[in-house]
């Protein structure tokens, strides 16, 4: 039975079809790139989805990861440990935050802001106080609640009855949100850069506005830095870079380089409203995953390679410019840091995906944000050389793709 091939066919065969991965099995990475079960190579500017910030198979990483491993794997939060207790502290030295609470996916650490959110203002201000106000578009996670957050349609449709409460109004409009919020309003919840919905970053204007109505109303602000924390923008947490403080934040994707961890982190008076039993996880804090992401976090505070994210991100810029000069694909290059968005033109719009497929057939793995936009997100470290030689092979798929079936 072991000895039966492993292929492609099995996703079809055995998994559940809610996703449509790609014809190729990646078997092995190191730092930027990854081989395939045929042992071709491929430079990799997808990173996991914004998660592999260090590269796979980083050597501290593994280091922490089968150190921690012949120790303790799981205890559960009857008793504490010692790697989620110096990662706890760790981030809290390192960001505004004087409580953590750690989950395993961002979904999960989003709910529990949420939920936070709900019982901080139940316990502060009674029941009427429950209203959470998001943006459209927006992602936080695919949990029933999270979802619903999110307001997408095409991720609710057939999954109600949604939890109530729920406002949405336009991302980057101050005026939308001054007209919504209100004493009801006990949290506005934005991600700093819309990551999924087309790497669009929030005006500093849009942060500041959100930060004073939030205050004068007293609801709670929660960033969601899903996506853009853990030094993706050049900075540790994107809030840094804006100088706008949240009440809650939100970690994940880059938090334990690819090793599943998550955590929320707020204030030691917002987080008392989690009290005994209100709330938790069985794995949540779990030893290995603490012990990765605290060995990431050490890496990826280093001044030295944030500043080393925002040249690269220069860098990125100047390729894909040089390629847009030749084939003008892009009507917006953006993002910040290694979160980078190449807008397509009107012409193109509905057809990033097809770039997913052009790259890999050169042997690159790209992402997309939506339908219109093909994005970015290598590990943060990824050598200069692979940068161009990667944006050489995204050259390359384009001018197939634009040969072959230009619109
Ligand atoms: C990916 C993402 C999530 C969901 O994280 P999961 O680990 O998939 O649950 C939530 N918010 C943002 C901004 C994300 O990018």
């Amino acid at each position: 039975m072991n000895d039966l091939p492993v292929t492609r066919a099995l996703f079809d065969e055995f998994m559940v079809p809610n996703y449509a991965p790609a014809a190729i099995i990646p078997v092995r990475g190191e730092g930027s790139r990854l081989w395939d079960q045929e042992g071709r190579e491929y430079i990799d500017f997808a990173g996991g989805i914004a998660v592999t910030g260090l590269g796979h198979a980083h050597p501290q990483l593994v280091a922490a990861l089968t150190e921690q491993a012949r120790k303790l794997w799981h205890v559960s939060n009857v008793l504490v440990n010692e790697p989620a207790l110096e990662l706890a502290r760790t981030l809290c030295r390192l960001t505004f935050a004087e409580r953590v609470f750690f989950a395993n996916s961002g979904a999960e650490a989003n709910e529990a802001a949420l939920k936070l959110a709900r019982k901080y203002a139940a316990d502060h201000f009674g029941p009427d106080k429950r209203e959470i106000i998001a943006f459209t578009p927006s992602f936080h996670g695919r949990t029933l609640f999270t979802v619903t957050v999110g307001g997408q349609a095409k991720y609710t449709e057939g999954f109600g009855p949604l939890p109530p409460a729920i406002t949405h109004v336009p991302f980057n409009d101050l005026a939308a949100l001054t007209a919504a919020i209100s004493e009801r309003t006990c949290a506005v919840i934005v991600e700093p850069i819309l990551g999924e919905s087309g790497v669009i970053s929030a005006a500093p204007e849009f942060l500041q506005g959100l930060r004073e109505l939030c205050t004068q109303h007293q609801a709670l602000l929660i960033f969601d830095e899903v996506q853009t924390g853990n030094g993706r923008t050049g900075q540790l947490y994107a809030y840094m870079g804006y100088g706008v403080t949240p009440d809650i934040l939100t970690t994940a994707k880059g938090l334990g380089g690819g090793f599943p961890i998550s955590a929320m982190l707020t204030t030691a008076t917002i987080a008392a409203s989690l009290n005994v039993g209100s709330h938790g996880t069985t794995y949540g804090g779990n030893p290995l995953g603490c012990a990765v992401a605290k060995a990431a976090v050490d890496l990826l505070s280093d001044p030295a390679l944030l500043a080393g994210v925002r040249h690269k991100h220069e860098r990125f810029l100047a390729g894909l410019r040089a390629i847009n000069e030749r084939f003008a694909l892009f009507q917006d290059l953006r993002g910040q840091g290694l979160l980078i968005g190449c807008e397509l033109v009107a012409a193109w719009h509905g057809r990033s995906r097809d770039f997913i497929k052009a790259a890999l057939d050169e042997g690159l793995l790209v992402l997309v944000a939506g339908p219109d936009v093909i994005r970015l997100a290598p590990a943060l470290i990824i050598p200069d050389e692979l940068i161009q030689e990667g944006l050489n092979r995204f050259e390359r798929a384009i001018a197939r793709l634009c040969s072959q079936s230009a619109p």
